[in-house]
């Protein structure tokens, strides 16, 4: 579980920024991290902007929804250079789905996190094919800290970290369709459609009673 730092004891001029990155795949939990973070910010009384990139229409238009439906309002931008100035001389910056924002979010939590902001990135932090997702490993590099969520194999109940998509779409976004995925482990995503369901473990179980 991740514990704030504390900045209590700085003067606000003196105050020191940093970056966060909550990385996973789908079902993962990262936005409900993101949003358990910033509520806690908020109970601190600090002010907090949360930004999202445009395309992202999945749900709600403005707000960020998690797949346990916790929401919480944001902002939509269409570029990241757009996120410093409306997020003004706010104490905290949540970013959702940061795999999809052009390559200048890294500069952009940068300088956000230079002014003395603490900077929340959330995003997918590889593809349905594996790959690595946008610039999320550039943010991996450069955040004080880098967390990274899992989800359970929906295969074999093992710890998942992949995407696997389960529709033929060979496109790297397919943008509100999260029926068409499932979390896998690495062993269950390489197997594809070939992975066997969890019902052959209880067999085994029974058979040796
Ligand atoms: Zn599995």
């Amino acid at each position: 579980m991740f514990i704030e730092p504390s900045r209590r004891r700085e003067p606000p001029h003196l105050r020191t920024g940093w970056i966060e990155v909550i990385c996973g795949s789908m079902f993962s939990g990262k936005t409900e991290e993101l949003i358990r973070r910033l509520t806690r910010a908020r109970i601190a009384k600090l002010t907090v902007k949360i930004f999202k990139p445009a395309l992202d229409t999945r749900y709600h238009e403005a707000n960020i929804v998690s797949h346990s439906a916790i929401t919480i309002h944001s902002t939509p931008v269409q570029t990241a250079g757009q996120i410093p100035a409306l997020a003004g001389n706010c104490d905290v910056v949540g970013i959702d789905e940061a795999q999809f924002f052009d390559k200048d979010i890294v500069d952009v939590c940068n300088l956000l996190s230079n002014q003395g902001k603490r900077v929340i990135v959330a995003g997918l932090d590889m593809d349905f094919s594996g790959k690595p997702f946008g610039c999320i490993p550039q943010l991996m590099s450069t955040a004080e800290y880098v967390t990274k969520v899992h989800a359970i194999c929906v295969v074999c109940g093992d710890i998942a970290h992949y995407s696997y998509r389960l529709v033929p779409s060979q496109e790297r976004v397919l943008l509100g369709e999260t029926d068409s995925y499932e979390a896998r482990c690495r062993r269950c995503f390489n197997l594809g459609d070939e992975a066997g369901r969890k019902e052959w473990a209880y067999e085994d179980v029974e058979k040796d009673d």
